[in-house]
C-alpha cells in the first residue's frame, strides 16, 4: 500500500497503472463498514484508493469536530492488510487551496432530515466531494448506506456536475447486536453500545408493524419506545428509498425508515429498508 500526502504523490502513486480508480472516501477512524467499502471496491477492477480525511467543513458542530476520533496509525495498519492500493491522506490545503467548487442545489435533500437538522453539513460534504473526485480522478466510489442520505446527496451531484463517475451503494455493517458500525460508537459506554443496539431494533419494530396503515401510530410509538430507554430523537420518519421524498409524496414503492438520537451525547444514525 502507498501512502500519498498531496496532489503530486497521489498521482505519483496512481499515474503509471493505466486501469480505472475505485475510490472510498472516509473521515477515518475506521471499522469494519469502512473495510467493507475497501472489499466491495476490490470486486472491481482497477486500484482501491481510500482518503482520510477529517472535513471540518461539514461539521455543523465544533464539538462534534473536536472530539472526532483520530486513529491513523490504527488505520494504516488496518488498511495494510486490506486491499486498498493507495492511501491518500490530504490535509486541508492539499484539499481546499485555491480550488473553486462548482455551483450545485441539493433541493430539497438539504432540507429534511441530516439537511435540516445539521444546517451546512451538505454545503461541506459537497464541497469536499468536489474537491476529492477532483484529486483522486476516480472511475467509480463507493459510499455506505449507513449515510443513505448522503449517498443520494452525491449520486444528486454526479449527475449535477455530469461527471463520468459511478457511484456504488454498500449496504451497512453492524455489529452482533444490531448496531450500525460508527466511529462515533467509540465515544459511547460499554451500556450506552449495548443499549444504541436498540436503534436497529426499533428501526425492525416499525417494519413489522402495519406502517403502511398508519405511519403516525407506528413511528410515535418507536419514537416513545427510544424515549422510554434514554434517547434524546431527533426524527424518525419514512421516506422512499430514490428521492427521499417523504410520505404522501413517495416516489416509488421502496421505503425506508430513518432516525437520527443522541445516546451519552454521541448523535447516532441509521436506517431500514421497509419493504
Ligand atoms: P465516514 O468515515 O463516517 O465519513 O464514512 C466513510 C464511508 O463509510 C461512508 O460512505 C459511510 O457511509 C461508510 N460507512 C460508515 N459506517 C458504515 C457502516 N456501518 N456500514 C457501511 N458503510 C459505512
Amino acid at each position: 500500500m502507498k501512502i500519498a500526502k498531496t496532489r503530486s504523490e497521489l498521482r505519483d502513486a496512481i499515474a503509471q497503472q493505466n486501469i480505472p480508480i475505485n475510490f472510498i472516501p472516509t473521515m477515518g477512524a475506521l471499522h469494519t463498514g469502512h473495510l467493507s467499502l475497501v472489499k466491495q471496491a476490490a470486486q472491481h477492477k482497477g486500484i482501491n484508493v481510500v482518503s482520510i480525511f477529517v472535513n471540518p467543513r461539514q461539521f455543523n458542530n465544533t464539538e462534534d469536530f473536536n472530539k472526532y476520533p483520530l486513529q491513523i496509525e490504527q488505520d494504516i495498519e488496518l488498511l495494510s492488510t486490506s486491499p486498498c492500493d493507495v492511501l491518500f491522506i490530504p490535509d486541508y490545503n492539499t484539499v481546499y487551496a485555491g480550488a473553486e467548487i462548482p455551483p450545485y442545489d441539493l433541493g430539497h435533500l438539504d432540507a429534511i432530515m441530516e439537511g435540516s437538522q445539521r444546517p451546512g453539513h451538505f454545503k461541506g460534504v459537497a464541497e469536499v466531494i468536489a474537491r476529492l473526485f477532483d484529486l483522486v480522478q476516480p472511475d467509480r466510489a463507493f459510499f455506505g448506506e449507513k449515510d443513505f442520505q448522503q449517498l443520494a446527496v452525491i449520486k444528486h451531484l454526479v449527475q449535477q456536475w455530469n461527471l463520468p463517475i459511478e457511484i456504488i451503494g454498500c449496504p451497512i455493517v453492524r455489529n452482533e447486536k444490531g448496531l450500525a458500525m460508527s466511529s462515533r460508537n467509540a465515544r459511547l459506554s460499554k451500556d450506552g453500545i449495548e443499549l444504541a443496539s436498540s436503534i436497529h431494533s426499533t428501526l425492525e419494530q416499525v417494519k413489522n408493524s402495519n406502517w403502511t396503515a398508519s405511519q403516525t401510530t407506528s413511528l410515535t410509538t418507536a419514537k416513545n419506545d427510544l424515549i422510554a430507554k434514554g434517547f434524546d430523537v431527533e426524527y424518525i420518519t419514512i421516506c422512499d428509498a430514490q428521492h427521499l421524498s417523504p410520505y404522501p409524496s413517495f416516489a416509488n414503492n421502496q421505503q425506508r425508515v430513518f432516525v437520527a438520537a443522541h445516546l451519552e451525547g454521541v448523535r447516532l444514525i441509521d436506517n431500514l429498508a421497509l419493504n
